[in-house]
């Protein structure tokens, strides 16, 4: 762009100096030419005031093709200068003076015939004096007009350099703004995508795994925001992975024991911050023993994850149901009174007894359940207490003959309900 831009400020200087030469040869062409014509004409007809011979060998017919002549390129002159007051005036004068001297040449061609030759030496005496006078004039015109010329040169020269300053000054700053803007551009396409990948990084270094790099552009950081966000990906699917490794039970998906002991403290903690009952749920496969032994460990298993989904099934969606161990679960339920808990393991039990596990085989298994149920604050102070509580209330269901819930309060070996 800046070198189209001088490429045009070059041409328009370029013009300007052609336009200076057409004005000389405009002068030249109208003027000074006309002017020349006229004195080379004039100049001629000297030749009639000096010689002794009447009209030296000058026709009529050539004196009067010089005075059409003189008389045409007059007429050019005073048309050029008309609107400029000196030389036209010169013109005019010089016009006037020609008049006089045509009607001398006149006197003298008349007089040759009439033999008058007083007459005629006078009348050559007249002209020559006239020629004197009006090539002055003519010349005086021609210097003036060449001065006019040069000055009008020296002028437009100046006009000329003055544009071309001007120009290049604009160009100039053209050129550094073009230049300029080209910088903060350039710089903006690679400072922009760079800061955006440098706060993905700082966001995925603050454990973001989620955050995403958007880039519009199609370059070299597009494709590096790609490979961020892959690797973004990658991380965040190990980083769900290792999360469901480390805090879910590998067999049954519902939270280990670890989990257990996690979610006790924060809900027993979140209790005393803002009082309100914890109750704690423990449940027992009965028999399971003999049911792996009946029917092998794979079978086992399998009423291991479908009494799992079960419990997930029964409980209210903020209820947190975890593997305790073995054939052993443990349901925690923030907000829940004894009556409601309570309420809760008697449908968990129902649901354990009315739903039995259907082999591959399709052969049916069906199973109960022990569950002790505990409550926070009610039967103890500390979740370490609490799970005891659950536990032996548990230990009492299953002495009292299985299949039934037994609450914390009811350790006296009264059971709440017994189906079988
Ligand atoms: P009770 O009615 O007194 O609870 O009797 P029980 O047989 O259920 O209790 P016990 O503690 O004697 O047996 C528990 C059994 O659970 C023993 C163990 O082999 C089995 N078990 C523990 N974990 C798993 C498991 O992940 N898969 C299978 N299939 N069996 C398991
Ligand atoms: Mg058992
Ligand atoms: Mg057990």
């Amino acid at each position: 762009m800046p070198l189209l831009m001088l490429a045009w400020g070059a041409l328009v200087a370029f013009e300007g100096a052609l336009d200076s030469f057409e004005h000389q040869e405009s002068i030249s062409r109208e003027a000074l030419f006309p002017l020349a014509e006229v004195e080379g004409e004039l100049l001629e007809l000297s030749g009639l005031a000096i010689h002794a011979q009447p009209t030296h060998g000058m026709t009529l017919r050539n004196y009067r093709r010089k005075k059409l002549v003189i008389k045409s390129q007059l007429v050019l002159l005073l048309d050029y200068f008309q609107g400029q007051s000196t030389e036209l005036s010169a013109v005019q004068e010089i016009q006037r003076q020609w008049r006089e001297i045509a009607q001398l040449c006149q006197q003298i061609f008349d007089a040759t015939e009439a033999q008058q030759e007083a007459k005629l030496a006078k009348a050559k005496t007249q002209l020559s004096q006239q020629l004197q006078k009006i090539l002055n004039n003519t010349q005086e015109l021609n210097y003036r007009l060449i001065a006019f010329q040069n000055e009008a040169n020296v002028e437009h020269a100046k006009a000329v350099r003055a544009q071309v300053r001007r120009l290049v000054a604009i160009i100039s700053l053209f050129a550094l703004v073009l230049a300029g803007l080209f910088a903060f551009s350039l710089s903006r396409s690679i400072t922009v995508p760079l800061r955006t990948l440098a706060q993905g990084v700082e966001q995925l270094g603050q454990g973001a795994l989620d955050h995403r790099i958007t880039l519009t552009t199609q370059d070299e950081f597009s494709h590096l925001a790609d490979t961020f966000n892959l690797m973004a990906s990658q991380l965040e699917q190990s980083q769900q992975d290792l999360y469901r490794l480390a805090t879910l039970d590998g067999l049954t998906e519902v939270y280990n024991r670890r989990e257990f002991n996690r979610w006790l403290m924060v809900e027993i903690e979140r209790s005393q911050r803002n009082p309100h009952p914890v109750s704690l749920i423990m449940v027992d496969i009965d028999h399971f023993k003999a049911l792996n032994d009946t029917y092998g460990h794979q079978a086992g298993d399998l009423a291991l994850c479908e009494v799992a989904q079960l419990l997930q099934r029964e409980v209210r969606p903020g209820d947190i149901v975890c593997r305790y161990g073995g054939e052993e679960f443990a349901v925690i339920l923030p907000k829940a009174t004894m009556t409601d808990s309570q309420a809760v393991a008697e449908r968990v039990r129902l649901a354990i007894v009315e739903q039995p596990v259907i082999l591959p085989s399709l052969e049916p298994i069906e199973m109960t359940a022990s569950l002790g149920v505990a409550t926070y604050p009610d039967h103890a102070d500390t979740k370490e207490h609490l799970s005891k509580q659950a536990d032996q209330a548990l230990y009492t269901a299953k002495h009292l003959g299985r299949n039934r819930v037994q609450s914390a309060q009811q350790n006296d070996g009264v059971a709440s309900q017994a189906t079988i």
